[in-house]
């Protein structure tokens, strides 16, 4: 268990912070975070930090504040006040109750990411209580949209508003989860880089006809099937980046060969192999299909959808004769790639890094930090992509409920956060703060 650095006299304030917000209902669609947005303006203005809501439409706002600084460099704490859909009937508790149960925040957003939204406006608010005088502005940023991502939020504030998010430095989600070794280390993940996410859809041909005679047609959807089987039997070629040859070094000591890491890290640690597994090469989950609309015709079409994501730095034209390669050529096809993003990468010798991995030692002794990338898309890419900012995503848990457990909540039934974890993250952001400005 985690050790605060700090005193708990916060723990209260992220505490009731976060019950409030997540008492503000922005499930997106349709957002309407601008309620959140304002309530978080008026607790960081009576904390005496400048704000402002900054909006493409009036009920979609996002809040900006700051301590400005000097010339120094400057550092932005980012998150996200929308929240996916929640199903009362299959929680324990009304989800947007914010109830405190047995030292645990409950409630949709609890986790992703109302928690870290209460924890970085509390580390700005109680900085500014002391007089905190940055070398740099300390910015404090809760945007709209991240969820569905129809541009209310981060990319729209990185287009229009560049100046109210420039930074050198961000926080953001995305990491802190803990995994404990099986020889008695615990390591805190962090993520430095993300997969791009380049989805495309197969297009596949055969004739019509009627299903009651199969050899009068040519039925595209049974070609699909077996494009499927291909696509997904396929393991590409592994290959280390920098952030899973870091995270390897810290968890193995070590970087083995990349067909024997996945091996090896479930020997130490069962619970990160899918995920290493999934770092080391493109991934193909096919999702949605379609083919015929009437039961007694054979489709001459079959759409398949496949979730694809690259590894940081590939791009649709790398993997396009890969992917033909394994479809083969007898079968007839097309692909149509759609939109991708995502897919960037922060150096890890940076003094984010530096100031990560102090915490992180100093909280709990023995323990480190490990860079990784993430499978996933988050607004960092936004970031880095505008500014060339160095962007992390970095909220430690204490370990209160486990990783898998914490992982099983997130957009699901009963997402909830120990009070101990919001008392952890405040502790870091404002360390963060303090030794980065
Ligand atoms: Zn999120």
């Amino acid at each position: 268990m985690l050790r605060p650095v700090a005193a708990a006299a916060l723990r209260d304030e992220v505490t009731d912070l976060l019950q409030r917000l997540i008492r503000v209902d922005t499930t997106n669609p349709p957002g309407n975070e601008t309620a959140a947005a304002e309530l978080l303006r008026d607790y960081l203005e009576a904390a005496g930090v400048e704000c402002e809501l900054l909006a493409r439409v009036p009920e979609r706002a996002n809040l900006v504040a700051r301590i400005p600084g000097g010339d120094g460099p400057s550092l932005l704490l980012l998150s996200h006040t929308d929240v996916v859909l929640a199903d009362p009937a299959a929680w324990s508790v009304p989800p947007f109750s914010g109830e405190l149960r047995d030292g645990q925040v409950w409630g949709r957003g609890a986790l992703d990411m109302k928690g870290q939204v209460a924890a970085s406006a509390v580390a700005i608010a109680s900085l500014a209580r002391e007089g905190f005088r940055p070398a740099g502005d300390l910015i404090f940023a809760a945007t709209a949209d991240e969820e569905v991502n129809d541009g209310f939020g981060l990319s729209w504030l990185c287009r229009e508003h560049p100046d109210a998010v420039r930074c050198d430095y961000a926080i953001n989600e995305g990491g802190g989860d803990r995994l404990e070794l099986a020889g008695g280390t615990t390591v805190y993940q962090a993520t430095v880089a993300e997969k791009m996410s380049a989805p495309f859809r197969l297009l596949v041909r055969g004739r019509s006809g009627h299903a009651s005679i199969p050899a009068i047609a040519d039925n595209a959807l049974v070609k699909a099937a077996q494009l499927i089987e291909r696509l997904t039997a396929y393991r590409p070629e592994p290959q280390l980046g920098p952030e899973i040859e870091g995270f390897l070094r810290i968890v193995l000591g070590e970087v083995p060969p990349p067909p024997d890491a996945v091996e090896r890290v479930r020997s130490v640690a069962p619970g990160a192999a899918g995920t290493v597994e999934a770092l080391l090469a493109p991934t193909f989950s096919p999702t949605i299909i379609s083919a015929s609309r009437k039961q007694n015709v054979i489709p001459a079409l079959c759409e398949v959808e496949v979730d694809c994501r690259l590894l940081p730095g590939q791009h649709p034209e790398h993997v396009e004769p890969m992917i033909r390669a394994v479809l083969g050529g007898d079968l007839e096809y097309e692909i149509e790639w759609l939109e991708a993003h995502g897919g960037t990468r922060s150096p890890l010798d940076t003094p984010l890094w530096q100031a990560l991995e102090e915490f992180v030692a100093a909280a709990e002794p023995g323990a480190k930090a490990a860079p990784l990338a993430c499978t996933g898309f988050t607004d960092s890419h936004w970031l880095r992509e505008a500014f060339g900012t160095v962007a992390y995503g970095f909220f430690p848990a204490s370990g209160e409920l486990p990783t898998d457990v914490l992982l099983s909540l997130v957009h699901s039934a009963d997402e909830r956060v120990p009070v101990a974890d919001l008392e952890l993250g405040v502790d870091w952001l404002r360390s963060a703060a303090r030794s980065l400005l």
